[in-house]
């Protein structure tokens, strides 16, 4: 069952919106603000059914499959309403660039979570194996390699910070994040499921204090 199946599309105010909600597009693993299009009840209910983001084009006054003529479809990975129901947002997986312009976003300089965007760098390369790819290496070498690299990265990033070279301490840590994603894809987590453990322990945190 897909992350969007609970969606309850009653939650939502057409008459507020006179039929067509403004709808927020985020990159899935990014984070990134992708585009903002306006949805129909038939866009809607046709992106729910296909799970390829489709709008209502007001310039072209009819529904708009995004990638219908570019192939870049936006994948519906999950949606929610906003509190008070007069606003969607989507976080899809982009075949491509989401902007006509032939960029990422349709925001030149809308943030990303680069974490996330590299776990998902990892994973491809994980799936795909192209040669030539230190990465692939890894993956090739099996998750104890993977976890000797950690360990050994963790290590290196101590004595960094033991010593206090700040910047060996950067390089060391960068070193140790990296391979960390490795290791969990390696075990068939991701760092999304690390960082909602993280989040789960501050939100009990935050209720005692
Ligand atoms: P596509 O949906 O990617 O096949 O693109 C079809 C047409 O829709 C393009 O030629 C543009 O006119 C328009 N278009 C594509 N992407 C966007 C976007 N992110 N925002 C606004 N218009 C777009
Ligand atoms: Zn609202
Ligand atoms: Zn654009
Ligand atoms: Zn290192």
């Amino acid at each position: 069952s897909e992350g969007y199946d609970s969606f309850d599309p009653s939650v939502l105010d057409w008459d507020k919106q006179a039929g067509l909600i403004p709808a927020i597009v985020q990159g899935a693993a990014s984070r990134r603000v992708l585009m903002l299009g306006y949805m129909s009840r038939e866009a809607l209910e046709i992106t729910l059914a296909t799970a390829r983001v489709t709008f209502f084009s007001r310039s072209k006054g009819r529904l708009w499959t995004k990638g219908e003529s570019s192939g870049h479809f936006l994948h519906l990975r999950a949606i929610e309403a906003d509190c008070d129901g007069d606003t969607l947002l989507i976080q899809a997986e982009a075949d491509g660039p989401t902007c006509h312009l032939g960029r990422t976003s349709c925001f030149a300089a809308a943030p990303e979570d680069f974490l996330g965007a590299l776990d998902a760098f990892i994973a491809k390369r994980q799936r795909e194996l192209p040669e030539g790819s230190y990465t692939t290496r890894l993956f090739e070498a099996g998750i104890k390699r993977i976890a000797q690299k950690v360990g050994e990265e963790g290590v290196e990033t101590a004595l960094a910070a033991a010593t206090g070279d700040a910047n060996e301490l950067r390089n060391e840590a960068a070193d140790l994040l990296y391979h960390l994603i490795a290791l969990l894809r390696a075990a068939g987590l991701s760092l999304d499921e690390a960082r909602d453990t993280l989040a789960r322990r501050h939100a009990a945190s935050e209720t005692v204090k």
